[in-house]
């Protein structure tokens, strides 16, 4: 018996602007007369993070996946009370609402995630910076109150967004964070990432083999597929419909997560405006890149890279890829010559590009 799964329009067109950066995955359940023990799928879904999170379990006691389902539901929720910019009890929100007054004591997680998220402001020169909350709250994109800022307000929301005006404190009461006045943290960029490893680490300590984690398009896959060999993931194409795609993923033990500028944005005068925004402008990046795929083994590295690569553009993206070790990538890239797919060199063998208008580069990196 196979089943194929693939994102019904219905589950996307739940009328969010949440951000789904949809990687199609075909999953063929195991053949059950394949001589192995009959293998059992549990999925599910939920709306969580402003998107559709899809958690999909492979064992061979359905009624143990269920439950394991249950906790990692609970566990997004928890991350989600922590993290969320959106939730007024949040660690993020206590921080925010004390900026330049005190330091807030936070969890030990939210601590830890906002220096990971700093230290990727530092390699990437600022491209990524966790404290472009107030740039973010004026677009109000992904909300009913998005609009193009007033310019001065924007200058000033751009001149608070300085990642080197925070800091985490490590006392021997408790993890501190403290901002500079007026500053606003906002962890979208990396906290899908962290909360996917989150959850991949209690799956495996619940003894789950097999699973594909679906953060609103920020994957993880882990054990083997329900079908022999490798997971074949695809990549949502840039420029057609949700659950159109430009490429084949072949990837075993990894997170694979994507940026770009199709999924959450509006328009307005005839402009389309996206949420990944360019620190030092305030404005939506105007990146020579469509899509950023990152893959490796750490969803939360590949959560902040899609974002900062995509702020980057190709050069400086490449020459920062080049710098790290086990991330592997795919860049689509809009050039005078047309549309131009550059896949990193270890990927170059697990990916299969499909749409024959654009051109595969020799590999890169
Ligand atoms: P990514 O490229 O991974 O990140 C883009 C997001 O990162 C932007 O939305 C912005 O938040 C931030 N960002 C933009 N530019 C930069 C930059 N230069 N450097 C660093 N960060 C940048 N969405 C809702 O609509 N409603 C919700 O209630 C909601 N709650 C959420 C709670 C949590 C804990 C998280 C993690 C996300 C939540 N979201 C919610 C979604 C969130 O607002 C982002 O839109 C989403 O995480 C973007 O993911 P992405 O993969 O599309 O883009
Ligand atoms: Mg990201």
């Amino acid at each position: 018996m196979s089943i194929k799964i693939h994102l019904p329009r219905s589950i996307i067109y739940l009328g969010t602007a949440a951000v789904t950066l949809i990687l199609i995955i075909f999953l063929y359940s195991a053949n059950r007369d394949n001589g192995s023990r009959s293998l059992q799928k549990a999925q599910r879904e939920s709306y969580r993070l402003g998107t559709i999170v899809r958690i999909t379990l492979y064992g061979d006691d359905s009624k143990k996946l269920n439950n394991v389902l249950d906790l990692s539901m609970k566990e997004i929720e928890r991350l989600e009370n922590l993290l969320s910019v959106n939730i007024p009890s949040s660690d993020v929100s206590l921080v925010n609402r004390a900026s330049g007054e005190y330091p807030v004591k936070v969890s030990e997680e939210a601590g830890s995630l906002l220096e990971r998220a700093i230290e990727w402001s530092e390699r990437t020169g600022g491209a990524f910076d966790p404290t472009v909350g107030k740039i973010v709250k004026l677009w109000g994109i992904g909300t009913e109150s998005a609009a193009v800022p007033d310019p001065e307000q924007l200058k000033e929301a751009v001149d608070m967004t300085d990642f080197r005006k925070v800091s985490v404190l490590h006392e021997v009461n408790g993890t501190f964070v403290q901002t500079a006045k007026g500053q606003r943290i906002d962890l979208g960029g990396i906290a899908k990432g962290y909360i996917t490893e989150k959850v991949k680490a209690l799956l495996i300590n619940e003894g789950v083999s097999s699973a594909l984690i679906d953060l609103g398009g920020n994957i993880a896959v882990f054990g083997s597929s329900p079908k022999p060999g490798k997971w074949k993931l695809g990549l949502q194409h840039p420029f057609m419909p949700r659950g159109e795609y430009f490429g084949i993923a072949e990837v075993s033990d990894v997170s694979v997560v994507t940026s770009g500028a199709y999924e959450r944005y509006f328009e307005s005068g005839g402009i389309r405006y996206h949420h990944i925004f360019d620190t030092a402008t305030g404005y939506p990046a105007l990146s020579d890149l469509a899509s950023v795929t990152i893959i490796s083994e750490d969803s939360t590295d590949a959560d902040a890279l899609s974002t900062a690569l995509f702020v980057m553009g190709f050069e400086r993206g490449i020459s920062l890829l080049r710098e790290l070790k086990n991330v592997e990538a795919v860049l689509v890239a809009k050039k005078t010559e047309g549309t131009i797919v550059y896949v990193t060199k270890g990927l170059s063998k697990g990916f299969l590009l499909k749409d024959p208008a654009m051109k595969k580069a020799p590999e890169v990196q």
